[in-house]
């Protein structure tokens, strides 16, 4: 159950009186909306597809003082399975995307293997790291996403953003892109809107083989058979799959939250895991961690709820 049922009405109240003509699903159930598949329900979560129903809910949420959050493809999301209230903005269909020269502008939602094989058939070469991450460009430059050596930082120009009623581009070197982390990581104030990307031009054969090579290392490596978040956490020193499979707790459970078998650093839903069943193991590996090898994890993924 949500913690405040008043504030709850008071969202669906005002946003079915001021939006009739935007896709609003009151009480939705957020874990329909994750790879884990945790999280309880919202408030209401509003489909985005395009700018000016963005603006306008983004908007009518600061007038009217209601808490608000961007929803990718929820792919590094733990939600509380309590459930939130709040405005959940699903941006997965504000999805366009143009080719300019050695440059792809693309809003928000679209998908990163997506885009992966839209700059494949232009012969771009740049994004095959981004072939199997299953999120979408916004959530990819929020978290600095790669993979194999290469992420966000190395692509992308400048990202367009709303902040404060505004719409403005922000350059690469004022996005203080760090390991899987961006000014906009845990920003409450800013909304990725677009991002223009600077690729090379390479050929399409030797795009084809570099993506299937690591589509087919990530099958060997990754493919753990459940649901989850990927990688847990996060380590600046050791990588933390290594320390965790080391310490000999691959498959240690809490409820139906489990560190994968296949790939430690995953922690994986095992069926009907809850949002405190990963948090349980988190801080238990954590706890074991720092005990055994003196090292600090921090949680990769982020969390919303209380
Ligand atoms: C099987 C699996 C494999 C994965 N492999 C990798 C990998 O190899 N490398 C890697 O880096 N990650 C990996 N991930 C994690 C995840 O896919 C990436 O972090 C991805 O970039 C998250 O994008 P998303 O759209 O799903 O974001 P979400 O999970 O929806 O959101 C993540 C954060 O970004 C914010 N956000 C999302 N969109 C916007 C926006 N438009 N504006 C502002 N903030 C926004 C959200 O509010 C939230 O704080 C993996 C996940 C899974 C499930």
């Amino acid at each position: 159950m949500r913690k405040n049922k008043y504030l709850d009405k008071i969202i669906t109240s005002t946003l079915c009186k001021n939006f009739d003509s935007v896709s609003i699903i009151n009480n939705a159930q957020l874990a329909n909306y994750t790879t884990f598949g945790i999280g309880g329900e919202c408030s209401a979560l509003v489909s985005i597809d395009n700018l000016g129903t963005l603006t306008m809910i983004l908007n009518h949420c600061h007038e009217q003082h209601l808490p608000y959050y961007i929803l990718g493809n929820g792919s590094n999301l733990l939600v509380t399975s309590k459930g939130i209230s709040g405005v959940v903005l699903d941006m997965r269909n504000m999805n366009s995307c143009e080719v300019f020269g050695d440059f792809i502008y693309a809003e928000a939602g679209v998908s990163l293997p997506r885009l992966a094989n839209i700059a494949m058939q232009v012969d771009l070469s740049g994004l095959e790291f981004a072939t199997n991450i299953p999120g979408t460009v916004g959530g990819a430059v929020a978290m600095n996403a790669g993979a194999f050596g290469s992420d966000m930082s190395s692509i992308v120009q400048h990202v367009t953003i709303w902040r404060n009623n505004k719409i403005v581009n922000i350059p690469n070197k004022n996005i203080s892109f760090n390991y899987r982390k961006s000014i906009f990581t845990n920003a409450k104030d800013c909304v990725i809107i677009g991002v223009l990307l600077k690729l090379c031009k390479s050929s399409k054969n030797l795009i084809i083989d570099k993506m299937q090579k690591l589509t087919s290392i990530r099958a060997n490596t990754q493919n753990v058979g459940y649901r989850s978040a990927g990688s847990a956490f996060y380590c600046t020193n050791i990588p933390p799959a290594y320390m965790i499979e080391k310490s000999g707790l691959k498959g240690m459970r809490e409820g139906d939250a489990a560190i994968s078998q296949k790939h430690s650093g995953y922690i994986v839903n095992m069926g009907n895991a809850t949002s405190n069943d990963v948090r349980r193991l988190m801080r238990k590996v954590k706890s074991i961690i720092k005990m055994e090898w003196g090292e600090v994890l921090h949680p990769e993924i982020i969390y919303w709820g209380g």
